[in-house]
Formats: structure tokens, C-alpha cells, sequence
């Protein structure tokens, strides 16, 4: 008997707007806890939220370049339940009418095909407080309300995903289009993205859906695969020994490798949604909306395209570029005015990101900026250095900061291209090699590298390579 996966995913994601959703309080992480609170965020008596304009205009964004319908006219709900994280005792979210509906994302599937993604909604809502539990068993717990009213948009799938894979290459588009269009920087280990999984399993050919188990909370999409894998496993084994599945909610525990029971359907919650008395409905003009879309940002898909057609990249190389947005802008802005701009490319994909993953740092953290590494490849073009010579001054940059120029000019790099000072060396090295030439000169072509590489090695791989090849050539064949 066989069995057939069904995935739906939710995302959390934070909208990376200055101020929370319904009040002026800032959303810095990171400060001293409680800090960034006031009577809204609270939820205290009397107190009013009022919408935060750019929590709109990025949710819209977010929305077209999900492909979603945009509501002209959506609603604020009370999601009612008591928790100690949460102090208004609801959630500021949206239910019947949310702000975005019907989009879809594009993936690749295991076998090659393009497969789309549907999504539900796409919904605002305000993230409550964190809780600190402490270490010490039966010790106090606190709370930081800095996260209460920060701007969430939760993003829901269609149960279109089969597969763990899909499931990870569907989190990875999602998470590179919402950075491409600024809207957030999903930093997981932040918590600025989370994800929630639903999943069931039904026998091959069965129309109903299984019981559908949820697994919360996660920030990793390495952990979501993993969690899936698990699930997958445990299911399909209780489904085959002829047990019942009941519908729980679980979590993954990233140390056992497994995921485990937190609670019962019996205990799920009953939110009782209903429209938010103290907000108005909110109500978009469709030149808001195409305002918005016409300064919509290159989405990945689209600037993958057109590295490939004006920079003449491969489309791995074009992918692995575009992968991230700050990579992709780092690698157009050193090409500016420069003619070879896949020499850049493959510098960029081995050398700086060689340099980034050793340092465990983000390219905008690397101190050669994207100019520096221009003039690092103007002094190769332009024949002041060479490739091997270059290599040598990008790791000096990386760790000092300085010019490509000034490290050339201080240790003295500049490629000797003075046909008579390579002339000396060439004479020594065929004075010191005499055997080697006439084992050239009797036919074994190999060892013209061990000369050429005797020239390199006297003058510190200084000499122009081109030059040695060819001065080296003329004097042994004549
Ligand atoms: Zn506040």
C-alpha cells in the first residue's frame, strides 16, 4: 500500500517597518526588555490603535509580488485567547477579510517541472510579547513586551506541497522574494521568520485528506525538512501496523531529531473572531495599489532571466548570484563600466564567497566593497599585476581594508613586464637547467612548465606569465 504526503505551510513573517503596527513604539531588536512599550502595545484601558501606514504599504507589496489579489476593502478582527505574552488578552488580526487573497509562488519539483504553489491569504496581524522562561527548574519566568504590536504577515499555503524538497524550495522562493521587494529581512535567527506546518498522509488514490497533524514554530528550513521527514515516517508507520492517527499539535525537537506531542485537538483553541470595534475597516484606492506595483522591485525570477541574457552568465551561476539580493546587487555594482563581467562573476562565486562563508559574514559585513573589487580587476586588465599576484592582494584587502593599489604599491606586486629584467632570469634559469632543455629539446614538451615556473618562482610571481612564455619559447627553440 501506498501512501501520498499532503502539506499546507503558515509563515510568519516580520515587516520590517520602524514603528509597531497600531502605535509609534519602535521595533529595534535587541534593546533592554520593555523598553519599547506604551499604553497601545500594553493593551491598556482606554487606550486606541491607530494603523501604521507603512504596515499597509508593505503588506500590499508583499502581497502583488506573491501574486495575490488585493482586498480594496479588508478587516481588523479581535483573535481572542489569554496567554501572559499577549496583555491586551487578543491579537489584532485579520479573519473574514484579509488584506491579501489567491496568490501563488513558482518552485522547480524533485523532477525538474515547474509546479506552482497556491496560496490561501496572505493576511496582517500584530505579534505578541516573548517569554524568558528561566533556567532554573521552577525559577521565575518574565516577559519583554518590545514584540507586542510588532507587524506580522501570515502567509498561508494551499495543501499543494507533497514532498519535504518542495517544502523547502517553496520557503526558500518565499523568503527571496519578500527580501528582494525590502519588505522584510527574514532574519530566522531573529525570529523574523517562522513557519508552521500542517501534515497528512492518505493512502494513493484516496480523495479525503488523512488526519492532519500541525508542527509549530519553527525557524529553520533545514528543521521544517527534517521535521517533515520524521512525520512522514511515524505516520505512515501507525497508518501500516493498522493504528489510528489522532490530530495533535507538535513540536520539533531539534536535539532528538524528532517531533513530539504538545497538545490534543480537545484543547485546541476557539478564538471567536469579530471585527475590531476600535478600528475602521480599512478601505484601498486602486492608485494606492498601482502606485505600489509600479515601483515594484526585480523579482528573483526576473533578474535571473536577465543576468543570463546581459551578462552572458550560466543559469547556476546566474541562480547561486541571484540567491541572495545583496550578492546579485554586489555583483551589478562591480561590473559597472567594466567589459568582462563573468571574470567578475566567477571571482565573486569562488573567491568572495569562500570569504564569506571562513568569516561567517553577509557581503555588505566583507570590507572590500564592490568598487574595490572593480580596481582589483582593472590592475589585472590593465596588466599592473597578475591573476596569481591578484588573489594574494584580494586576501590582503579582505583583512586590512585597503585599496588594491596601495597593497600593490606597499608590497611591492607590480608585474615585471621590463622584457630586460625577465631576460636576466630566463637567462639563469635555462644557465641552472640545462638538462630539463634538452629534455624539451628531445621532445618532452612537458617540462617547458618546470622553466616557466622556475622564472615565476625567482622573481615571486612577479614576472608577466605571457611574457615569460613567450621569451622562454624564442630562446630554447632557436
Ligand atoms: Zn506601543
Amino acid at each position: 500500500m501506498n501512501y501520498e504526503t499532503i502539506i499546507g505551510l503558515e509563515i510568519h513573517v516580520q515587516l520590517n517597518t520602524r514603528s509597531k503596527t497600531f502605535c509609534s513604539c519602535s521595533t529595534r531588536y535587541g534593546e533592554r526588555p520593555n523598553s519599547h512599550t506604551c499604553p497601545v502595545c500594553l493593551g491598556l484601558p482606554g487606550a486606541l490603535p491607530v494603523l501604521n501606514e507603512e504596515v499597509l504599504r508593505k503588506g500590499v507589496t508583499a502581497g502583488i509580488a506573491l501574486g495575490c489579489d488585493i482586498a480594496e476593502n479588508s478587516v481588523f478582527a479581535w483573535k481572542n485567547y489569554f496567554y501572559p505574552d499577549l496583555p491586551k488578552a487578543y491579537q489584532i488580526s485579520q479573519f473574514e477579510f484579509p488584506l491579501n487573497k489567491n496568490g501563488y509562488v513558482l518552485i522547480e519539483d524533485e523532477n525538474g517541472r515547474e509546479k506552482k504553489i497556491d496560496l490561501t491569504r496572505a493576511h496582517l496581524e500584530e505579534d505578541a510579547g516573548k517569554l524568558i522562561h528561566d533556567e532554573v527548574p521552577k525559577g521565575p519566568s518574565k516577559v519583554d513586551y518590545n514584540r507586542c504590536g510588532v507587524p506580522l504577515l501570515e502567509i498561508v499555503t494551499e495543501p499543494d506541497i507533497r514532498t519535504p524538497e518542495e517544502a523547502y524550495r517553496f520557503l526558500s522562493a518565499v523568503k527571496e522574494i519578500l527580501q528582494y521587494t525590502g519588505v522584510s529581512e527574514c532574519n530566522m535567527e531573529k525570529g523574523e521568520l517562522r513557519v508552521d506546518v500542517n501534515i497528512s498522509i492518505r493512502q494513493e488514490g484516496e480523495e479525503r485528506f488523512g488526519v492532519k497533524q500541525e508542527i509549530k514554530n519553527m525557524n529553520s528550513f533545514a528543521n521544517v525538512k527534517r521535521a517533515l521527514e520524521y512525520e512522514i515516517k511515524r505516520q505512515t508507520k501507525i497508518l501500516r501496523s493498522g493504528g489510528v492517527l489522532s490530530q495533535e499539535t507538535r513540536l520539533f525537537n531539534t536535539n532528538k531529531n524528532a517531533t513530539v506531542s504538545m497538545r490534543a485537538k480537545e484543547e485546541a483553541h476557539d478564538y471567536r473572531y469579530f471585527p475590531d470595534p476600535d478600528l475602521v475597516p480599512v478601505v484601498i484606492k486602486s492608485d494606492f495599489i498601482d502606485e505600489i506595483r509600479q515601483k515594484l522591485p526585480e523579482l528573483p525570477e526576473a533578474r535571473r532571466a536577465r543576468f543570463i541574457a546581459r551578462y552572458g552568465l550560466t543559469a547556476y551561476d546566474s541562480e547561486i548570484l541571484c540567491s541572495s539580493y545583496r550578492i546579485a546587487n554586489y555583483f551589478e555594482e562591480a561590473c559597472e563600466n567594466f567589459s568582462n563581467p563573468k571574470k567578475i562573476a566567477n571571482w565573486i562565486l569562488s573567491e568572495v564567497m569562500r570569504v564569506l562563508k571562513e568569516e561567517k559574514i553577509e557581503i555588505d559585513q566583507c570590507k572590500v566593497t564592490p568598487q574595490m573589487l572593480r580596481e582589483l580587476f582593472d590592475l589585472m586588465e590593465g596588466g599592473t599585476i597578475s591573476g596569481k599576484i591578484a588573489k594574494e592582494v584580494f586576501d590582503n584587502m579582505v583583512s586590512t581594508g585597503k585599496s588594491a593599489a596601495l597593497i600593490v604599491e606597499e608590497k611591492g606586486l607590480r608585474q615585471v613586464s621590463d622584457r630586460g629584467e625577465i631576460d636576466i632570469v630566463v637567462n639563469d634559469v635555462l644557465i641552472e637547467n640545462e638538462k630539463v632543455v634538452s629534455d624539451y629539446r628531445a621532445g618532452k614538451k612537458s617540462a617547458f612548465g618546470y622553466l616557466v615556473g622556475q622564472v615565476m618562482k625567482k622573481t615571486e610571481g612577479k614576472a608577466n606569465p605571457k611574457l615569460v612564455n613567450e621569451m622562454l619559447k624564442e630562446k630554447i627553440e632557436k
